[in-house]
C-alpha cells in the first residue's frame, strides 16, 4: 500500500465509514484530516485518539458539508496544515425516508448538497494541487444505491446516482494525470445512519427491528450481512495502492451480491 506520508481528507469522518476509513489510513500511515459539520471537544479528542492509538499525524477540521465554501475552505485548511492533499475520501452524507408526495422539500436540499455537491467543492479545490503534486486519489462514497433504488429514498438516490456520474467524469479530465477518482458502492453497512433509519421503516412496513434488519434493510444483500467500515477502509487503501493506477472512472461494489441480482 502507498498511503504511507500522503494526506488524506475524508469527510464526515468523526462516525461510521468516515471514520473507519480514517482508522485504516492511519493505520498504514497516512496524515489523517478528520471533518464534520460540529467543532466539540469530543471532535478534536476522536483526532488526538486516532493519533495516539495510530502514530498518525491527524488533525480535526471543521466544515458543513452542506455550503460549499466550507468544503472548499477544507481542502484549502488541510493543506495548509499539511502541506497538500493527496487523498479526498467524499464520504459525508445523511439520509431521509418518505415518499415523494411527502418528500420534505429542505431535506431534499440537503441530501442534495451534503451527499453530492460537496464532493463537487472538495474535488474541484483539491484537483489544481494533485495535479502539481503528480499524484492524487479521489475517493467518493457512493451507495448500491448509486447503481440500484429503492422506494421512498428519491433525494439520496439521485445524490447517489450523480456521485456515480460525476466520479466518471472527473475520472475523464484526470485522465492524462496521474490521478484517479473512483466511487465505491457499499450495500448496507451498519453505522449511525443506518441505525436512525430503522425505526422509520419498522413504522412503515410495520415490522419489528429483527424483521427490518433481515427483511427489509439486508433483503437486497444476499449474504445477509451487513459490511464492515472496516472493509471500506480496505477498499479504500486498495484505490489508493499501486495495484489501482490504472483503475479510474469505476464503481466498486461492497454489497454482499445485491447489484448481481
Ligand atoms: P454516519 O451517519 O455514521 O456518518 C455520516 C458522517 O457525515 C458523520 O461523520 C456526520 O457527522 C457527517 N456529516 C453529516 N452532515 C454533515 C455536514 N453537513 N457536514 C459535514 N459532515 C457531515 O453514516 P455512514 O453510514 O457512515 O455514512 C457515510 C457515507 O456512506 C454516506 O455518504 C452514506 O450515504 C454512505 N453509505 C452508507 C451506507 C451504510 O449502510 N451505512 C451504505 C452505502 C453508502
Amino acid at each position: 500500500m502507498s498511503v504511507e506520508g500522503k494526506t488524506a481528507v475524508i469527510t464526515g469522518s468523526n462516525s461510521g465509514i468516515g471514520l473507519g476509513v480514517a482508522e485504516e489510513l492511519a493505520k498504514l500511515g497516512a496524515k489523517v484530516v478528520l471533518n464534520s459539520f460540529s467543532d466539540r471537544d469530543e471532535d478534536h479528542a476522536l483526532a488526538g485518539k486516532l493519533a495516539a492509538d495510530t502514530g498518525a499525524e491527524v488533525r480535526y477540521i471543521q466544515a458543513d458539508m452542506s455550503k460549499g465554501d466550507q468544503c472548499r475552505a477544507l481542502i484549502t485548511k488541510a493543506a495548509e496544515a499539511f502541506g497538500q492533499v493527496d487523498i479526498l475520501v467524499n464520504n459525508a452524507g445523511i439520509q431521509h425516508v418518505a415518499p415523494i408526495q411527502d418528500f420534505p422539500a429542505e431535506k431534499w436540499d440537503a441530501i442534495i448538497a451534503i451527499n453530492m455537491s460537496s464532493a463537487f467543492h472538495t474535488s474541484a479545490a483539491a484537483v489544481e494541487g494533485m495535479r502539481k503534486q503528480g499524484w492524487g486519489r479521489i475517493v467518493n462514497i457512493a451507495s448500491a444505491h448509486g447503481l440500484t433504488a429503492s422506494p421512498y429514498k428519491s433525494a439520496y438516490v439521485a445524490a447517489k446516482h450523480g456521485v456515480v456520474g460525476m466520479s466518471k467524469v472527473i475520472a475523464l479530465e484526470t485522465a492524462e494525470d496521474p490521478i484517479t477518482c473512483n466511487a465505491i458502492c457499499p450495500g448496507y453497512v451498519l453505522t449511525p445512519l443506518v441505525e436512525a433509519q430503522i425505526p422509520d421503516t419498522m413504522k412503515e412496513y410495520g415490522m419489528d427491528r429483527d424483521k427490518v434488519v433481515r427483511d427489509v434493510l439486508l433483503a437486497r444483500q444476499p449474504s445477509k450481512q451487513f459490511a464492515t467500515t472496516e472493509q471500506i477502509g480496505g477498499c479504500v487503501a486498495f484505490l489508493c495502492s499501486p495495484a489501482a493506477d490504472q483503475i479510474t472512472g469505476t464503481t466498486l461494489s461492497v454489497d454482499g451480491g445485491w447489484t448481481a441480482l
